[in-house]
């Protein structure tokens, strides 16, 4: 079999597990106990803490471990905006873009059904991006918080997140950013991209599923969505998952350690790919942008065909990948990504996205490319037999 559903999750890496497995056995210890298991999984969890804060450029007590990037994400977008609001009270909107991932959109419908915030949504261009511009229409002196993604899980397209973040603070607005799916792939040093808040998730990047990480800048205000003992300074209670945190900190730290090597090359074979079902595939669409997207994510819509058929024509032919996000998977309705960009809903439905790990090959890539030529003609063939 072929994984390209890597934007839908990844294995656990060797290295990871390794780390991880003394805290899942002999040091089980709860980081809040006094005595030496507990001191031996405190230590854990500073060290991995320790290890996020190096890989993305900040300070240890800026680092807020999750359950995972849709924990993140609501701790951003709702924990920000309700501290901000209860500072100051006419501080009452909330920005997004309009492809933020369901983790973002619905912290911030649930910001305007239960506690009377608004929320402005900036549109994004045929490809993808939000620009500086379409950002400044929205922001206004009642904005608590922006929250524009990274980079976008269903097409891949990369954003200008230092050019927004300046524009949101131009206003005293800060910018958290979803960085679910760059993590690993594109630069992540906090202080370079100028973020306030930023998510990521362990189960996208070599860790399991159920791991995450908030970053919150110094003295930025949170107010908790889980209460009880205190831990994570107040940010986030519950007995911490140390396991987990030592997983995600051991993955993000290996794919740092590997991402100026494997970028640019994943890229290029990206590239090929692409460039292969193009030239192949009639009438196939990249939907994204062209350069500005992650070097794991090629994504098309296949005209005359439906995206699950053709996903289940690659998996016979050995090739496993999405059509849509796994998030929107198994529902009819097109891909809201799709339609923000203006594509038709129709064509919306013949989307199929191909994502990588960064152990992906060119001989791969090949084969798979050459699946896909297969895949389509013969879902087009069923559609229409006349025409075959
Ligand atoms: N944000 C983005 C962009 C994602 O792609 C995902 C997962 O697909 C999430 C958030 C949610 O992360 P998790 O699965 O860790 O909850």
């Amino acid at each position: 079999m072929i994984f390209l559903d890597a934007a839908a999750t990844t294995p656990v890496r060797r290295e990871v597990l390794e780390a991880m497995w003394p805290y899942l056995s002999g040091e089980f210890g709860n980081p809040s106990s006094h005595h030496s298991l507990g001191e031996a999984a405190a230590t854990a969890l500073a060290g991995a803490r320790a290890g996020v804060a190096k890989a993305i450029n900040c300070r240890a007590g800026e680092v807020t471990f999750t359950s995972g990037g849709t924990e993140a994400d609501n701790l951003a977008v709702k924990g920000i905006a309700l501290a901000r609001k209860a500072a100051d009270p006419s501080l009452n909107r909330v920005v997004i873009s309009a492809i933020e991932h369901p983790a973002v959109e619905e912290s911030a419908r649930y910001l305007e059904r239960v506690h009377g915030f608004a929320v402005d949504v900036v549109p994004v261009d045929g490809e993808g991006l939000v620009t500086v511009e379409a950002l400044r229409k929205v922001l206004g002196p009642a904005t608590a918080l922006v929250s524009i993604m990274y980079a976008n899980n269903e097409i891949g397209t990369v954003q200008p997140v230092t050019d927004l973040a300046s524009a949101a603070h131009q206003l005293g607005v800060p910018f958290h950013t979803d960085a679910v799916q760059a993590a690993g792939w594109l630069p992540l040093d906090v202080k370079a991209l100028s973020v306030d808040a930023l998510s990521i998730s362990g189960h996208k990047l070599g860790a399991p599923k159920g791991s995450g990480v908030l970053f919150t800048k110094g003295r930025l205000r949170l107010e908790p969505l889980v209460h009880g003992g205190g831990q994570e300074r107040g940010r986030r209670s519950g007995t911490e998952n140390v396991a987990g945190a030592v997983a995600l900190s051991t993955a993000l730290t290996l794919a740092y350690a590997e991402q100026p090597e494997q970028a640019p090359r994943v890229s290029g074979l990206r590239d090929r790919f692409i460039g292969h079902v193009l030239a192949t595939v009639p009438n196939a669409m990249l939907t994204g942008h062209r350069a500005s997207r992650l070097p794991s994510v090629a994504s098309f819509c296949f005209p005359g065909t439906s995206g699950e058929s053709v996903l289940l024509e690659l998996e016979r032919l050995g090739v496993v990948c999405s059509s849509g996000s796994a998030c929107a998977a198994g529902s009819d309705a097109p891909s809201p990504v799709l339609v923000a960009l203006g594509i038709a809903p129709e064509t919306a439905q013949t989307a199929v996205r191909f994502s990588f790990t960064s152990a992906v090959t060119d001989a791969e890539l090949e084969q798979a490319a050459a699946a896909v030529e297969t895949a389509v003609g013969r879902v087009r063939n069923l559609a229409s037999p006349q025409a075959g």
